[in-house]
């Protein structure tokens, strides 16, 4: 094969990956298929798929649909190519799963402490947890990369939290790098709600929609936003951060990111914990403070005084509702979003918090923002966490720049098909 240019080879190489695309995506099945859709030449065509066959990245899988005469085969990734770790911290635990190259969690498991703890013996108990779920069947095929999600900013690109709130000891610290090493395998980090809103683009509620924003509402806040179908994070991987935006809150409170009044000291599970021990320690709420009897109270027992019809917590669940509102209509404004999903453990008031939410919203926003505006749930049962960390790592080891690694790194280096 004659040796060609690097613009060429890496034009090639965009080439060969967008057809992996195609078939990733189910947009494709067949090779006719991929020549219709790109024009390319059915023998450029051939051999481009049968690069990615012998690199064990797509399989045939059995006939494909027939337009007359003998059945294409039909094509699709391997799923067994190899597997990901996907990791989701929480606050008090951490979430641990193995996935397939279709980022189909394959199992799971979950771990005591998450970044409460100290980052080096957190790590320790993921890698443990990951290594344990990989023996047996899953380890049949190679571990080829790792994602994890942190409950806080993270710089991109090399995954190192940023002055996380609350967090200060995970400040700087290499997340990416840490667990690659402890697994021996290639790792990412990111925002959770950036991966949960991956997750939830390529597999959930926010599937086939192209301009998203996700808030996801657990002890902090976080969001994720999708532009074009393309999520979009910003320019370190600043976007979307919208929990210290400041609210005018009746009562002003002290936040762990040293300033007052930030949206999550009101609309954030620890902020509507706080709100529940203040209800009950003032006595405004009879329920909590029967609730409250010897233990520490939680946001949920704001919810459950809510569902017993106590008026002071469907009050404040409806404030921390409106103050969400009043964030996230400029949001809105900003961005023109076809769709608003709010997602995490908080939403279990979904019927304390969304037709308030909503209210502010469509109120304060302008009314082509709003015209075709939808704003929902995500599905709680998603784990979209854990889906969007381990399809950060698919996408990056199956784009242009990497497919060719895949997995000796020598069938890419000629240009098929010329
Ligand atoms: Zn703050």
């Amino acid at each position: 094969m004659p040796r060609q240019s690097e613009g060429a080879l890496a034009a090639s190489r965009r080439l060969t990956s967008a057809l992996l695309a195609l078939i990733r995506t189910n947009q494709a099945d067949t090779r006719a298929d991929l020549a219709v859709i790109t024009g390319l030449s059915r023998t450029n065509i051939a051999e481009r798929v049968g690069a990615l066959i012998d690199a064990g990245v797509v399989v045939e899988a059995g006939p494909g649909r027939s337009s007359g005469g003998r059945a294409p085969s039909r094509l699709a990734l391997n799923p067994d190519a190899g597997r990901v770790v996907a990791v989701d911290l929480g606050n008090r635990e951490g979430r641990v799963a193995v996935t397939d190259m279709d980022g189909r969690v394959l199992a799971r498991t979950v771990i005591e402490g998450g970044v409460a703890r100290d980052p080096d013996s957190t790590l320790d108990r993921v890698a443990e947890a990951a290594s344990t779920l990989l023996k047996g069947p899953l380890s049949e095929a190679p571990l080829v990369g790792a994602g994890l999600g942190f409950p806080g900013p993270v710089q991109l690109p090399g995954g190192r939290p940023v002055s996380p709130a609350g967090l200060l000891q995970w400040d700087g610290f290499p997340l990416a790098e840490a667990l690659g090493k402890r697994l021996g395998t290639e790792a990412w980090a990111d925002n959770e709600a950036n991966l949960t809103t991956l997750g939830e683009l390529r597999r959930g509620r926010a599937r086939g929609a192209q301009d998203v924003v996700l808030v996801k509402l657990g002890r902090g806040i976080g969001a994720g936003v999708v532009s074009r179908g393309t999520l979009h994070r910003g320019h370190l991987g600043g976007a979307g951060d919208i929990a210290h935006i400041p609210v005018a809150a009746e009562r002003p409170r002290s936040c762990s990111c040293g300033r007052t009044s930030c949206l999550v000291t009101i609309a954030g599970g620890s902020g509507l914990a706080r709100t529940a021990r203040d209800l009950a320690r003032t006595g405004r709420s009879a329920v909590l403070r029967e609730i409250a009897g010897g233990r520490d109270l939680t946001g949920a027992d704001l919810t459950d005084a809510a569902r017993e019809g106590d008026a002071a917590a469907v009050a404040a669940l409806r404030e921390a509702a409106e103050h969400l509102g009043h964030v996230l209509a400029p949001v809105v404004n900003m961005l023109n979003p076809e769709l608003v999903l709010l997602a995490g453990p908080v939403m279990a008031a979904e019927d304390f918090l969304l037709p308030f939410v909503r209210q502010v919203v469509y109120a304060e926003s302008t009314p082509l923002t709003t015209r075709a505006l939808r704003i929902e749930r995500s599905d709680p049962a998603g784990n979209f966490g854990l889906v969007g960390a381990a399809l950060t790592v698919i996408d990056e080891l199956l784009s242009p720049e990497r497919l060719h690694e895949w997995p000796s790194g020598s069938i890419w280096s000629t240009r098929p098909g010329s």
